[in-house]
């Protein structure tokens, strides 16, 4: 059975994730959505300007690796079509598709989305994913789903509206459960055949309709590795834009059953000592924060032993 028990778990992740709220202060956050500027004010402007999943940046050298609206302008690229996103600090930002064939100059550069987590602060990697995903979902939501008439886009809300049957369509987000089992001090670390070589990681899995997130967790589990869990204990999330989840993160103790592989998802499972893991994520992902934080504890777990 799963339960919502808390134990002695962090009800707050430690590291980076962590970034809106630092301990016991109340959660703030650096960027204000909306989408269009509220005044007509003139601000400095951030372009998060991507060809399909890589984004425009200067390279070393300067105060903002971010192009504003006149870098764009020299360069002749057309900004009608950007998104506003709303205000980070005094930044305007939009959001803006680069055309497929474009090529940058020599100072500018093309990074992979994922290259920018470690990289850029949560906040910025959290507006990337933002910029991206509202880009694609102005490039998919061009028609009605139920009727094929061309949308229009609100000018109330982010959203598409289609003028003939009045179907509305939002930026599409799809809950994912992922989650760290326990067993004593060892942890459960799986492979996907689609991981890097050698990688092994906690698992996940999307929430179906009508589960909640417990449901999901435990059904997720049980059908991958076969593995009964209890303890469900909410640990923090991540947006995650491959392409448009949410990681909801949760910590659980093992509750029964042996380790048996749905041989399609995970091709290998196993129980990890805190000092003996396999190749894991490289920092910046939940699943990351997860496996450190299981490393963390039964470090002090041994200090406390020695001592
Ligand atoms: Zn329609």
């Amino acid at each position: 059975m799963v339960s919502t028990g808390r134990g002695d778990r962090p009800r707050q992740p430690a590291g980076p994730i962590r970034c809106f709220s630092e301990g016991d202060q109340p959660l703030t956050c650096t960027f204000t959505p909306a989408i269009q500027p509220a005044d007509t004010k003139p601000r400095p402007t951030w372009y998060f300007a991507f060809q399909g999943r890589r984004l425009l940046l200067f390279g070393n050298g300067r105060a903002s690796a971010l192009p504003g609206d006149a870098d764009l302008r020299e360069l002749a690229i057309e900004l009608s079509g950007g998104h506003y996103l709303g205000r980070h600090g005094e930044q305007d930002c939009y959001a803006l598709a680069l055309p497929e064939d474009w090529q940058p100059p020599r100072d500018l550069q093309l990074v992979p989305l994922r290259r920018l987590y470690g990289q850029f602060s949560e906040d910025l990697v959290g507006l990337c994913g933002r910029a991206v995903q509202i880009i694609e979902w102005d490039q998919t939501h061009r028609y009605c789903s139920r009727c094929g008439a061309p949308t229009r886009t609100s000018t109330e809300e982010r959203a598409k509206q289609c003028p003939r049957c009045g179907l509305l369509a939002y930026p599409r987000l799809s809950p994912a459960v992922i989650v760290l089992v326990e067993r004593g001090d060892r942890v459960l670390l799986a492979r996907s055949p689609h991981f890097p070589p050698g990688m092994h990681s906690v698992l996940a899995g999307f929430v179906e309709p009508g589960e909640n997130l417990e449901q999901a967790a435990a059904r997720e589990i049980a059908e991958e590795v076969n593995v009964r869990v209890r303890d469900l204990t909410y640990f923090g999330s991540q947006p995650w834009p491959f392409s448009h989840s949410l990681m909801l993160g949760f910590t659980a103790t093992y509750a029964g059953g042996d380790l048996q592989l749905d041989g399609k998802e995970i091709e290998a499972a196993d129980w990890y000592l805190a000092d003996r893991l396999p190749l894991i994520p490289g920092p910046g992902s939940i699943a990351r924060q997860l496996i450190d934080w299981f490393v963390d504890k039964h470090r002090k777990g041994c200090r406390h032993e020695d001592s």
